[in-house]
């Protein structure tokens, strides 16, 4: 077994600089773990096969595995789907003067349970709960992780063993198996459907009231939506028609608030017909952290606080920051944490197709200038959607192949593939990442085989 002795030390190994440069990015100790698993891969081969096999093909194998290692670490990359608020791309980029400003007070000790007033136990909410009435209006709120726990929250502690009314057009999942009767079946409640996909009027609700009725759930429809022979019910009518003991809730889901988007009724309208509450995700189209913010009636969101699950779903300091700043620099207006859904919507055409344009320009011809349309994705309605420009990659070699080129490049770059071929869109990119893409683009396009 003259082989067995030529296998290098892992120390030595672990030092070949090709193998090095993953230190700093994957910990020295998960670098010693692969490359001691793939050595004692390598052994048992040599042991079973008598077979030579090369020191190269170990050395490959170990870099095969940390280049894989390498793409599943969590990174920047570069989104050019068109899609502002992508689940799968982290949903909303923070503003990173905000996260400086937040940097100060999560890298220190803070007040987050302290009231400075009088030295007592403090309330997490802090400041927190006026800026968020002073943005959205309502009554009292609270904040929760995210959405999916807002409503869980809202029917345990107002539904258990309790009917919810739910349209049948509003029984959505969302994503990765978020599923509206899952959620309300684990939380205790029992679903009423009512209503029909496409029709669900005002006397099917009422019908469906009994002395157990706890809820009248209104659900965002969120990624779909109907087209065609269709009525949902007008909510204001709903709202002055439930009797004293139904509540009325609203999972609003994408947090489009004003006039971010005109195709679906916002965050306000839905407040000044006063349902007893109302959720929806602070990561969507408010670009905040991840989070599930609950406004409505004052004794609604205190038995909410009370909930002895209120402490499972509680947020870390740093969601509590993050919000508390972000809405303040919004409420002064000073360009620090705009809505980027919104400065997108009310860009001209123009510098869509200028950004397009810049990039086509490096190899007409191989790249061609393509109108569409842009989508704000996050939970608000396909319905969202604004004109564009985008770059259409021609090329011989497959959409598949390119689409991989473009996700191995460093950081990388995730493109579309419509109609079998590859589209990437400058609206969804800072002027940084235009600039990144373009070199991309360069090289890609200069390639013989493109
Ligand atoms: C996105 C969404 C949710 C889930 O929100 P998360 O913050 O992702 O948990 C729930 N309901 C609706 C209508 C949504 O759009």
């Amino acid at each position: 077994m003259r082989q067995l002795s030529q296998i290098p030390p892992i120390e030595k190994l672990l030092n070949l600089p090709e193998i090095a440069s993953y230190h700093t990015i994957l910990s020295r100790t998960i670098v010693a773990q692969i490359v001691k698993s793939q050595v004692s891969i390598y052994r048992d081969e040599i042991v079973q096969t008598h077979q030579v096999v090369e020191l190269n093909t170990l050395i490959e194998r170990i870099l095969a595995k940390l280049a894989y290692q390498n793409q599943i670490r969590i990174q920047p990359i570069i989104n050019a789907t068109g899609i502002v608020v992508h689940t799968n791309l982290g949903r909303s980029p923070l503003p990173q003067a905000i996260w400086q400003e937040v940097g100060d007070i999560v890298c220190n000790y803070s007040n987050l349970e302290l009231n400075l007033l009088n030295g007592k136990r403090g309330n997490r909410m802090g400041m927190l709960s006026q800026v968020l009435q002073a943005y959205f209006g309502g009554e009292a709120n609270i904040i929760v992780n995210n959405n999916a726990a807002a409503l869980h929250l809202i029917l345990k502690t107002f539904a258990q063993g309790k009917e919810v009314i739910v349209s049948r057009g509003e029984q959505i999942q969302i994503g990765g198996g978020f599923r509206i009767p899952d959620i309300l079946a684990d939380s205790g409640a029992i679903l009423r459907d009512v209503g029909t996909t496409n029709i669900t009027t005002l006397d099917d609700y009422l019908n469906a009231i009994n002395d157990n009725t706890a809820i009248v759930l209104i659900v965002h429809q969120s990624n779909y939506y109907i087209e065609g022979f269709s009525q949902q019910v007008d909510i204001k009518q709903l709202a002055a028609s439930l009797p004293e003991h139904v509540m009325l809730v609203v999972d609003q889901g994408s947090g489009n608030h004003l006039s971010a988007i005109p195709s679906e009724l916002p965050i306000n309208s839905y407040l000044k017909i006063e349902p007893d509450l109302i959720c929806f995700s602070g990561d969507k189209i408010l670009g905040g952290p991840q989070s599930g913010i609950i406004l409505g009636r004052k004794d609604k969101i205190e038995k909410l606080a009370k909930h002895p699950m209120m402490r499972v779903l509680r947020p870390g300091k740093e969601t509590y920051a993050l919000l508390e700043k972000i809405l303040i620099h919004r409420l002064n207006r000073d360009g620090k944490a705009d809505n980027r859904v919104e400065s997108l919507i009310n860009q001209p055409i123009s510098w869509h197709q200028s950004r397009a344009k810049q990039l086509v320009d490096i190899a007409p011809g191989k790249l061609i200038l393509r109108p569409t349309k842009f989508m704000v994705g996050g939970g608000s309605t396909p319905r969202a959607q604004f004109d564009t420009w985008a770059v259409a990659l021609n090329s011989r070699l497959s959409a598949t192949t390119l689409i991989e080129r473009l996700r191995e490049h460093t950081p990388p770059i995730i493109g579309v593939v419509q109609n079998d071929q590859v589209l990437l869109y400058p609206v969804t990119l800072s002027d940084d990442e235009l600039l990144i893409v373009k070199d991309c683009l360069m090289t890609l396009t200069a390639k013989t085989d493109f």
